[in-house]
């Protein structure tokens, strides 16, 4: 008897999503507006990812250059649009949310394509038979129990379903990306805010509040007298891996005091404009930018992303910034990704989306806007469905089918190579 079976079935689908991020979204929406059966899991009680849990941070590359880029994209973006001008404004190329609509928002969406879903359900291991990845243990309330599917979509950001099942994965110990844990404030002037030097607050504070980070921004929200904090986090604290339960939870427990120090620094050296400035939030779990990526048939690389390269077996592309988070920032191109890099080298019945596809740590910081996570989501839900049609694995099934699905959900998949507008990079928007 296999160790899989001693736990209860929690049902069988045609695909399994792991992970209700952006990528998640992406998939399990590709996939349920085409008739599959599909279950999406995610561990938090509500869908978003770090759209959600970031408190406010503008998600990116949703209609770059404003122009819709898929059928799957303009349904989410049609949802908040749905709740009013208190939900969503949307930007040059981003939305700018209040994460409370979007919550919602991504359930409307699910909901109107059918799709299944369970919230507090976290993947813990992975099943595999014959060198395929036939479903999950997942822990509930109930205890661990098993999902079985044909296609399973890593869409955990951290490649878990991938790592639990024995792919090769790459780390960039040593330097990865800097966590944040992000913040919500209130109670500032906001006329006066926009005077405020807060490297001059940073410069002055640092001695009594060590553990203040060396760069932040207060963005106000459309519609609102709060702003959301995004900074640089670990970046001067120390090296931590979000996949490692002790650094992890070193990590988010030095960030709950930093932002408090982030918060009294700005009441005492701030000036009028921050002199009354209050905490009303911070994210449910600290931020983590980069942790394992699943290594696929093909690596994206750094050289890819400046060069706007193109592959034949494109099924998606990623505009915006080579971004790592307060660390480097600089431009690239837009750049395809190829069907190789979402499908595991050695591992069949598994595809991945989102920050956890293959790329090198650099290549990976090239894509990690969210709409762009949403974008790998979107064709490894196609891919996932047609493989099943089909009857074929993923890395049979012909691209060309592949692409073709993609078109008729709206995507172009002719915009790599393009030089970015110049309204996409007028300002530094590092994440
Ligand atoms: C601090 C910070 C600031 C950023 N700023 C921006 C920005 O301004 N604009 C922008 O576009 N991008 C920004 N990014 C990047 C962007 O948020 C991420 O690259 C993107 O969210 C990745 O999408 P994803 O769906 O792959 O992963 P995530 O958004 O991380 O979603 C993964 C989901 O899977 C769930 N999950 C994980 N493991 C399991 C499991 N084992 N079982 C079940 N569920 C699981 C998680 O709870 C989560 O909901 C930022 C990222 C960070 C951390």
């Amino acid at each position: 008897m296999a160790v899989s079976s001693k736990y209860p079935s929690l049902g069988e689908y045609d695909v399994l999503v792991v992970g209700g991020g952006p990528a998640g979204i992406g998939a399990a929406l590709g996939a349920a507006r085409q008739g599959a059966n599909v279950l999406l899991i995610e561990n938090h009680g509500f869908f978003g990812g770090v759209a959600a849990y970031g408190l406010g941070m503008p998600i990116n590359q949703m209609r770059p250059e404003g122009k819709p880029r898929s059928d799957v994209h303009e349904l989410v973006i049609q949802k908040l649009l749905n709740y009013g001008d208190l939900a969503v404004k949307i930007g040059d190329h981003q939305l700018w949310c209040n994460v409370e609509y979007l919550k919602a928002a991504v359930l409307d969406a699910l909901d109107e394509v059918d799709c299944r879903y369970l919230l507090h359900t976290q993947a813990v291991d992975s099943i595999v038979e014959d060198n395929r990845v036939t479903g999950v243990i997942v822990s509930t309330k109930e205890g661990l129990k098993r999902v079985s599917a044909q296609i399973v979509i890593d869409c955990s950001g951290d490649g878990d379903v991938a790592y639990f099942a024995g792919a090769e994965t790459m780390k960039e110990t040593g330097a990865l990306s800097p966590m944040t844990l992000l913040l919500n404030v209130t109670n500032v002037d906001i006329e006066k805010a926009q005077q405020v030097n807060i490297n001059t607050i940073i410069e002055r504070a640092r001695n009594k509040y060590p553990l203040i980070p060396t760069r932040w921004r207060l963005s106000s929200f459309p519609s609102s007298n709060s702003f959301y904090i995004n900074h640089g986090g670990t970046r001067e604290i120390g090296q931590f891996d979000g996949t490692d339960p002790e650094q992890l939870t070193k990590a988010e427990s030095i960030s709950r005091r930093q932002v408090l120090q982030m918060v009294h620094a700005m009441r005492e050296f701030g000036g009028d404009a921050l002199r009354n400035i209050e905490i009303i939030a911070t994210s449910p779990q600290i931020g983590v930018r980069e942790t394992r990526r699943v290594k696929g048939l093909y690596v994206l690389t750094e050289e890819d992303a400046l060069s706007g390269r193109r592959f034949e077996d494109g099924i998606a592309w990623r505009s915006g910034f080579l971004d790592i988070g307060f660390v480097r920032f600089s431009k690239m191109k837009i750049h395809d990704v190829p069907y190789r890099a979402i499908i595991p080298e050695k591992l069949d019945g598994l595809l991945t989306a989102g920050r956890c596809i293959s790329a090198t740590h650099v290549a990976a910081s090239a894509g990690k806007s969210m709409g762009n996570c949403m974008a790998t989501g979107h064709a490894a839900g196609l891919a996932a469905t047609l493989s099943i049609t089909k009857g074929c694995l993923p890395r049979e099934l012909p691209v060309n089918e592949l692409q073709t699905a993609l078109q008729a959900d709206g995507v172009d998949l002719t915009r790599s190579g393009d030089e970015q507008q110049q309204l996409m990079m007028r300002e530094w928007k590092g994440n």
